[in-house]
């Protein structure tokens, strides 16, 4: 699932490779949409702090922001925040017009299409052994096998397995969270303009539940954050013993 925003890199330490390969990735994306004339929209979001003790957090990403070359962003006071967002309330915010939405399905089926120019994609075909020797790699999945001189490791939720079978060893493990959110009623969808986030809580690697206007025009919000029973598990009766036995049994 992605929700479908284009992040600026407000939140990333200033020369962190999150920060660089952020800003480095918008730059891309919006060249791949112009030249695919796939639908998006800068529409710029809001951060609101609602407390005294956010606005310190709220102009430490001001600052981030800046140094990541983020241009035009602007701290808002209370009475300026209703005008680009007339339902929200909070004793500050700060707005940043480099965020926006995309139609991220049209994205995936593009880059599929570029792919199977000159290539191809096995779905379906989970990797299950990886050989790694020094005259090449053999990747075997449960349909075929494949030998290649280079291998990406990119398996998202499954990369720390991924790279275990490629014989290196796992020194973080992944922890699954689940997110869930609930969309807007049409009658409610008046009530967030663009894009409404808090201020996130720095002891936690989330942005914070949040309203995001998608490229449909459906509103969603969430995530909360939900200790997952399987790295999938995408519904409350998803449970993987194994799984949940790798992040249990993990001190870090
Ligand atoms: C609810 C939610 C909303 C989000 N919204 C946004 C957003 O709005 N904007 C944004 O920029 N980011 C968003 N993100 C983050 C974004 O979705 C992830 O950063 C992104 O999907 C990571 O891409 P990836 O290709 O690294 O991994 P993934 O998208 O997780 O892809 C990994 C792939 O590897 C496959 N795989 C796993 N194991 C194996 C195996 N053994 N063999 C073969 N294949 C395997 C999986 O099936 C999967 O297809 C959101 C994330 C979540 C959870």
């Amino acid at each position: 699932h992605n929700s479908g925003v284009i992040h600026s890199g407000i939140y990333y330490k200033p020369g962190s490779l999150k920060a660089i390969n952020c800003r480095r990735g918008i730059e891309l994306l919006l060249e791949f949409c112009n030249h695919y004339d796939i639908s998006y929209e800068l529409c710029g979001k809001v951060i609101v702090a609602t407390t005294e003790k956010e606005l310190g957090t709220l102009g430490m990403l001001h600052e981030r922001g800046r140094e990541n070359g983020i241009s035009g962003l602007k701290m808002l006071s209370a009475p300026e925040l209703q005008e680009y967002e007339p339902h929200a309330a909070g004793l500050s915010a700060l707005y940043c017009p480099e965020t926006g939405i995309i139609d991220y399905l049209q994205v995936c089926r593009q880059l599929s299409a570029n792919i199977q120019e000159n290539g191809e994609i096995a779905a379906g075909a989970a990797v299950v052994s990886i050989e790694d020797r020094p005259d090449g790699i053999t990747v075997a999945t449960e349909t075929g096998e494949y030998e290649t001189r280079f291998l990406i490791n990119c398996a998202g939720l499954f990369s720390d397995q991924i790279a275990e079978l490629a014989g290196a060893r796992r020194q973080v493990r992944i922890i699954p969270f689940r997110g869930e959110y609930y969309m807007l009623e049409e009658q409610a969808r008046h009530l967030v303009k663009n894009l409404i986030y808090p201020v996130p809580d720095p002891r936690y690697p989330f942005l914070g539940v949040h309203f995001t206007r998608t490229i449909s025009g459906g509103i969603e919000a969430g995530p909360n954050a939900v200790l997952a029973w399987a790295r999938e598990g995408y519904k409350k009766t998803d449970i993987d013993v194994k799984e949940m036995w790798d992040y249990l049994s993990y001190g870090g």
